[in-house]
């Protein structure tokens, strides 16, 4: 029986019934829909994969997971994904971020394929029946419906992935696992009332970001939004303060250095060198650093510069307030907002409890799980759904070893 009707659950049951035609498999979905969440990710292309052919590269995504992960791919890694999906008639493709897709650029190619397979396997699907306890009697699970009734089975995978609160995971705590307690990865940086939200819609390529008083950093892609910051470089910083900014209640400082490539002393030798380049030119109309024309001119009004100045005539107070807001512009941030594009929490059962062979539960006997139940996640980019794939094959593999 594999409760739960997502990537993990598809993956463990399509991969237990094909390698043991003797296994009956069942997946069990609370909802009225399967791979809900395949079919909305990667803006309704679903991004697979990620296309990283070194598992200490890959293992470098993941907040939460990696040293468990890099023993899970051994197994089953974005080769194996890309090769499981591509022999059965979807082709992947990767964009120049490495994010992989399927040829057709959209997930119904992958909802198709997985749906075949489970119906080619023979495997039963049941919606709209939501487990809420687990019971091992007499060497058989024993799985209790809110409709009173009971159904019962030799193997367990749970593929339930995350659940926002940790009160949802008490059917599970009950088995005796231990939960690490959910937090929301992934989300943006709310900032209300900064004038910085004034130039939403710009991108800047490269921006550093540092969180103030932790040891927090990323550099990469920034998107000034209307509500704050987002963007690959703020996402990530969220993946992996997650927990650390969960215990801020997400109000903390963060740095921004809009020139990485520069610190204050160095930018302060460019500036000397443009003064003299530049002297004859308006400082608002010639920005010698590459920064999209509106944040320039948003930089020079916050360091109280004169737009009409020129280069040279650039007093040193001023000078030396746009050099520091160039390299280290502070902003207060104030709440959340959540990545619709591509969520998932943080926590959930506690790695050591799981054998990263098998994903077999050390706890109870008969009993594994797959996908984001565990405390596993990534950065955006396809790491999530790979850690789907690999720990549902593992788990489906294992569970069909076991009947003979
Ligand atoms: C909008 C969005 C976009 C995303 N985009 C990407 C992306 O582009 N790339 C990427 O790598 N990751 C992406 N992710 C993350 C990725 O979708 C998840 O990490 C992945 O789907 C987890 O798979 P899963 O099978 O473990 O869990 P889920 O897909 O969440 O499936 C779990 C299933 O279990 C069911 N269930 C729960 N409890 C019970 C119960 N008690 N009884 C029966 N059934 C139950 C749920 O209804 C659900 O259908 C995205 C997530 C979201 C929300």
């Amino acid at each position: 029986m594999v409760i739960g009707g997502g990537a993990a659950g598809f993956f463990c049951a399509i991969n237990a019934a094909q390698d043991n035609p003797k296994l009956q498999v069942a997946i069990i979905e609370k909802t009225g829909k399967l791979l809900g969440k395949v079919r909305v990710s990667g803006g309704g292309r679903c991004n697979v994969t990620h296309n990283c052919f070194s598992i200490a590269e890959m293992t470098k995504k993941y907040p939460r997971g990696s040293s468990f992960l890099k023993k899970a791919f051994h197994h089953f890694f974005t080769s194996d994904t890309i090769s499981w999906f591509e022999e059965r008639g979807v082709k992947l493709k990767a964009e120049a971020d490495g994010r992989m897709f399927p040829v057709t650029d959209s997930s119904e190619s992958i909802i198709n394929c997985l749906m075949q397979e489970v119906n080619k396997s023979g495997i039963q699907i049941m919606l709209n029946k939501s487990v809420q306890q687990l019971s091992f009697k007499q060497g058989k699970w024993h799985a209790a419906f809110k409709d009173d009734t009971i159904l019962t089975a030799d193997y367990v995978c749970i593929a339930s992935g995350g659940y926002p609160s940790a009160l949802q995971f008490d059917w599970l705590r009950k088995l005796g696992h231990h939960i690490e307690d959910p937090a929301p990865s992934l989300f943006t940086f709310n900032m209300p009332g900064n004038s910085i939200t004034g130039l939403m819609g710009i991108t800047v390529e490269d921006a550093a970001v540092k969180i103030m008083g932790s040891k927090l950093q990323e550099q990469g892609p920034l998107l000034i939004t209307h509500w704050g910051m987002s963007g690959p470089c703020i996402l990530k910083l969220s993946a992996w303060g997650a927990r650390e900014l969960a215990a801020r209640n997400y109000n903390f400082t963060v740095m921004v250095n809009w020139l990485p490539a520069s610190n204050e002393q160095t930018l302060k030798e460019k500036f000397q060198q443009v003064r003299f380049e530049l002297a004859a030119q308006k400082i608002v109309n010639r920005n010698p650093f590459g920064l999209p024309q509106r944040l320039w001119q948003y930089l020079l009004q916050q360091s109280g510069v004169n737009e009409d100045i020129r280069w040279a005539d650039l007093p040193a107070k001023e000078q030396n307030k746009l050099i520091k807001n160039c390299c280290g512009q502070e902003f207060e941030v104030k709440g959340k907002t959540t990545f619709k594009e591509e969520f998932v929490t943080a926590g959930g059962i506690d790695l050591t409890e799981i054998d990263h062979n098998t994903m077999q539960s050390k706890i109870a006997p008969n009993l594994y799980f797959a996908g984001e139940v565990l405390n596993i996640d990534g950065v955006t980019g396809g790491f999530n759904f790979q850690s789907a794939w690999t720990t549902g094959y593992l788990a489906g593999k294992a569970i069909a070893g076991n009947v003979l």
